[in-house]
C-alpha cells in the first residue's frame, strides 16, 4: 500500500508542477528514490500505470516517468566521516539485500568504516521526490 501512495503523490504533484510551469504535454518525469527507501520498484511502477489512468484529464503517460535510485550518504557521528552504502564491501551480500528492503536494519548491520561504531546518521538516501519535468509549453 505503502508503493501506491507514493505513486500517487507522484502523479499529483507533477501534474500540479506541470500547470505551475503552464506545460500542456509532459514529456518526462525523473523521479529519485533513495537508496534506503523502502520500496518494492515494480509495485511502485505498477501503481503509477494504475493511478494515471484514474487521473484522465493529466497531460502525460506513466511511460515518460523514469525512476532514478539516488546512492544514500551516511555520516559517522562519532569520527565524522562520510560514506556510501555501496562502499562497504565487507558487507556480505545478503546483508547488502537486507538493508534495501529494510533501512532501520542499517544499523544492526553496518559500522563505521572509519571508527566502526554503529553510532550514525543517515545523511542521504531516503524518500522520494520528483527531480525534474520537461515538457511542451
Ligand atoms: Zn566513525
Amino acid at each position: 500500500m505503502h508503493e501506491w501512495a507514493l505513486a500517487e503523490a507522484v502523479i499529483v504533484a507533477a501534474h500540479q508542477e506541470a500547470e505551475k510551469q503552464n506545460i500542456k504535454q509532459i514529456t518526462k518525469v525523473l523521479v529519485k528514490i533513495g537508496e534506503l527507501q523502502q520500496i518494492d520498484l515494480d509495485i511502485f511502477k505498477f501503481a503509477l500505470e494504475n493511478i494515471k489512468n484514474i487521473y484522465d484529464d493529466l497531460s502525460f503517460d506513466a511511460d515518460v516517468i523514469d525512476l532514478e535510485v539516488e546512492p544514500s550518504l551516511l555520516k559517522c557521528k562519532v569520527c565524522g566521516i562520510e560514506w556510501e552504502l555501496r562502499d562497504l564491501t565487507r558487507l556480505k551480500e545478503d546483508e547488502s539485500e537486507a538493508i534495501h528492503f529494510i533501512p532501520e536494519t542499517a544499523h544492526v548491520f553496518m559500522r563505521c568504516p572509519g571508527c566502526g561504531t554503529p553510532d550514525f546518521e543517515i545523511v542521504k538516501g531516503r524518500g522520494v521526490w520528483i527531480q525534474s519535468i520537461e515538457g511542451v509549453l
